[in-house]
């Protein structure tokens, strides 16, 4: 193994895709994509602008008002989702290989997420066979019943941190509901996105139904372009809390459905009756993998005082023995960070975190790695809620401890922060954890796990941390309308108006 590996047959350039055909940008303007482990430039990616949007949403609108796609049987467009399936999962190693390659994360977990990102597609091309929608009988009079029906050109938007899965989970149930799509992937890490267009061709997606649009997110960008577009009621968007607002303001004119997962800082609170091996063992899995760069990391950890001394010292203990290493190193569990722009507000944060709570692990870059956007699994204890460092999502391998005294100290600390998106409860007391998990603002509880995910269930936050819910049938009913029909099953009652006189 060496540092410097770099995947065989890697491109040097990537294009948008745009009705069945690679392309560049309109006024050829491109953009560095740069590796995590050297920071090195690697790649050109095209830079979309609003006229490259323009020509996407284009070609999206006219495969949904004059394509098959939306006109198939469910049936029809699941073999495709199932095909797509089969493709990603037959070539896992690649993807997990570029990106891993791209976005820093260890070899193994980006395996996991490949996978994952075929399961997504399984899972929406089973729901939307099974899909069946409501009627409403008033006996002898009226039959109601909804017709379902997609809705148009999506926008989809997502951030670097799992880039390919998070795109499979947007693409999976748009594509599945019969609508087009016009995907812009985060401009950190495109290079997994840019295998789509040949798993979607294989698997005989119609063309135009999947557009890509690569480039920046700001005013005039790819991103804000998609967000602007008249003719894409539907925008889904995964990233920073603060990219949300802007989003929601710029949603706003044109009344778009919108759908929000944002940002967090999720608690984990270990109560002393907890199986500590498995609090430990579970708490640092939760904020350690994936590099930190979680969305549901359990950031904040509050452990109940009568345990706390021996938490922290068995935490900082393991906390130092994760294993920092090359990406591509399947020993590897936490990798490098993303960029240099994320690593050093990771870094910032760790300066930040030494004024205010004690350092008992990490701190800085390990030793061996001091170039690349590499950080010690950083373990911050005897943290104020007060502290930054408690309150700000970091969005890498930086955790604070805090103690609590009793059940309503903790769950005021869970709540006491802008986000709510996960928590995690370690305790053996049943009503404890039930009274605990009503109470706690998150937009999903595990109790005594780590963040398994059954897909059938809702997932969003709330707070600063979502708006709206998507998994199992929200993620269809978010990508469809339901219109009602009603009929008349008996004789035509109608109040009577402009009759006098006849
Ligand atoms: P980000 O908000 O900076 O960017 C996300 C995407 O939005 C990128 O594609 C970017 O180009 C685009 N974008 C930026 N400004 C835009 C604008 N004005 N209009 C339209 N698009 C714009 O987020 P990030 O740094 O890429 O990702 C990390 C964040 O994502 C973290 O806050 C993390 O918690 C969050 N996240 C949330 C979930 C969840 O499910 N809740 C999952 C993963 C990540």
């Amino acid at each position: 193994m060496t540092d410097n590996h770099t995947p065989a047959d890697l491109p040097e350039r990537i294009q948008h895709y745009i009705d069945g055909a690679f392309v560049d940008s309109l006024d050829g303007d491109t953009f560095d994509v740069l590796e995590p482990v050297s920071n090195t430039v690697y790649l050109q990616a095209a830079s979309g602008k609003v006229a490259d949007i323009d020509r996407a949403v284009a070609a999206a609108k006219k495969a949904f008002d004059e394509g098959p796609w939306p006109r198939m049987l469910p049936r029809e467009r699941s073999r495709i989702l199932h095909r797509i399936a089969d493709i990603v999962e037959s070539r896992d190693k690649r993807l997990a290989e570029l990106e891993s390659y791209d976005s820093g994360l260890p070899i193994t977990q980006a395996l996991g997420q490949a996978r994952r990102a075929a399961e997504n597609f399984r899972f929406f091309a089973d729901l939307i066979v099974a899909q069946a929608d409501d009627t409403y009988k008033v006996p002898g009079r009226q039959v109601n019943y909804v017709n379902r029906k997609p809705i148009g050109v999506a926008g989809l938007i997502t951030p670097w941190n799992t880039p390919f899965m998070l795109e499979s989970w947007k693409l999976g149930p748009a594509l599945a509901t019969g609508n087009t799509v016009v995907l812009k992937p985060a401009e950190f890490t495109p290079l997994s996105a840019s295998l789509w267009p040949e798993i979607f061709e294989e698997a005989g997606l119609p063309a135009g139904v999947f557009n890509l649009v690569n480039g920046f997110g700001e005013e005039g960008f790819a991103g804000d372009s998609l967000v602007k577009h008249p003719d894409v009621p539907l925008i889904s968007f995964t990233g920073e809390s603060r990219t949300g607002q802007i989003i929601f303001a710029n949603a706003a004119p044109f009344l778009k459905g919108l759908s929000m997962e944002l940002g967090g800082k999720s608690p984990a609170v270990v109560f002393a009756d907890a199986d500590l091996d498995a609090a430990v063992d579970a708490t640092i899995f939760g904020v350690f993998s994936l590099n930190g760069e979680r969305c549901t990391a359990g950031s904040r950890i509050l452990v109940e005082r009568s345990i706390y001394d021996e938490f922290v010292e068995r935490y900082a203990a393991q906390a130092g023995r994760v294993k920092v290493g090359y990406p591509h190193d399947p020993a590897t569990e936490v990798g490098a960070l993303v960029h240099p722009e994320h690593y050093e507000k990771v870094m910032s944060y760790v300066e930040i975190g030494k004024t205010e709570g004690r350092l008992v692990a990490g701190g800085g870059q390990p030793e061996g790695f001091e170039t690349g956007n590499f950080v010690a699994p950083t373990v911050f204890v005897d943290v104020p809620p007060t502290a930054r460092i408690f309150q700000e999502e970091i969005f890498g391998p930086v955790v604070a401890i805090t103690p609590f005294d009793n059940d309503d100290e903790a769950l005021s600390l869970a709540n006491n922060t802008k986000y709510g998106l996960a928590a995690y409860i370690w305790t053996n007391d049943l009503k404890r954890a039930h009274n605990f998990a009503q109470n706690v603002e998150a937009g999903m509880v595990w109790l005594n796990s780590n963040n398994v995910r059954d897909l059938r269930t809702p997932f969003g936050g709330v707070k600063a941390s979502g708006l709206g819910h998507e998994g199992g049938y929200r993620s269809i009913d978010f990508y469809t309308d339901q219109q009602a029909v009603h009929i008349n099953l008996g004789e035509v009652h109608n109040p009577v108006f402009g009759k006098q006189g006849r």
